[in-house]
């Protein structure tokens, strides 16, 4: 066997036991923790490595890269992670199945118009900057309720409104990855009761640093490269 094979078999494995271990201590069923392999920068043999080892959720950032791989693999499920240009929303119907980085009313009606045209509907969250953090996108958490009324007020074809996404706090304290995770959730409680949106029940939370921490605050996804694929060399 390849040696990247048994590698990303191996870290495979000990990401999924270590989410069933966070589960069950915050009395958590594992598998309500669906994981998405982020495999930005890594090339598709890698992609390959993890599909073989039962990985069936992918996670990109750009859709540039995503487009490289997609059409490889397009039995997976694919997760658009990463901030979204306008001029590059138009592929995303069609490829991704799920998009976590919604941003912006525009932002959302520009995707729902064109998973409409091409006959598919995206599962949607909305990503919210919990810290304000100013290296980081996503809504201010004032900005989301109002967002969320904005589309509710008209037609969303192309977009199944699911929950929310936030990049937690990295290196911090325990304390503040998890206060940071437990504010998501409660947003997503708040937004899901004051519209009565049944299906806004996701939390995508947790990286390879923090995922423990968020799946104690109740993450539904994590998205996690580094602890499977290894480092990323930006260098080439
Ligand atoms: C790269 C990336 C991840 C994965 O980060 P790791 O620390 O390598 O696990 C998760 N979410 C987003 C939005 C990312 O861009």
């Amino acid at each position: 066997m390849h040696d990247l094979t048994k590698i990303v078999a191996a870290n495979l494995a000990r990401v999924r036991d270590e989410i069933a271990t966070a589960a069950r201590a915050a009395g958590r069923r594992p598998e309500d923790i669906r994981l998405i392999a982020v495999s930005k920068t890594h090339p598709p043999e890698a992609v390959a490595a993890a599909i073989a080892a039962g990985q069936t959720d992918f996670g990109e950032n750009t859709v540039q890269e995503a487009l490289t791989k997609i059409p490889l693999y397009a039995s997976v499920t694919w997760h658009m992670i990463g901030h979204l240009q306008s001029n590059k929303t138009k592929f995303v119907p069609g490829h991704f199945a799920w998009v976590h980085s919604i941003d912006s009313l525009k932002l959302a009606q520009r995707l729902s118009r064109q998973a409409a045209e091409k006959g598919v509907v995206l599962d949607a969250l909305f990503e919210v900057n919990v810290t304000r953090d100013p290296a980081k996108h996503g809504l201010a958490p004032e900005e989301l309720a109002p967002v969320l009324d904005a589309l509710l007020k008209e037609d969303h074809p192309g977009l199944r409104l699911r929950g929310l996404m936030t990049i937690g706090p990295y290196p911090a304290p325990e304390a503040d990855s998890r206060a940071c995770f437990a504010r998501l959730r409660e947003l997503r409680d708040e937004c899901r009761k004051r519209f009565g949106l049944r299906d806004f029940t996701e939390l995508s939370m947790g990286m390879s640093g923090d995922y423990a921490a968020a799946i104690k605050e109740g993450s539904t996804m994590v998205r996690i490269g580094t602890a499977i694929f290894g480092e990323r060399d930006y260098s080439k």
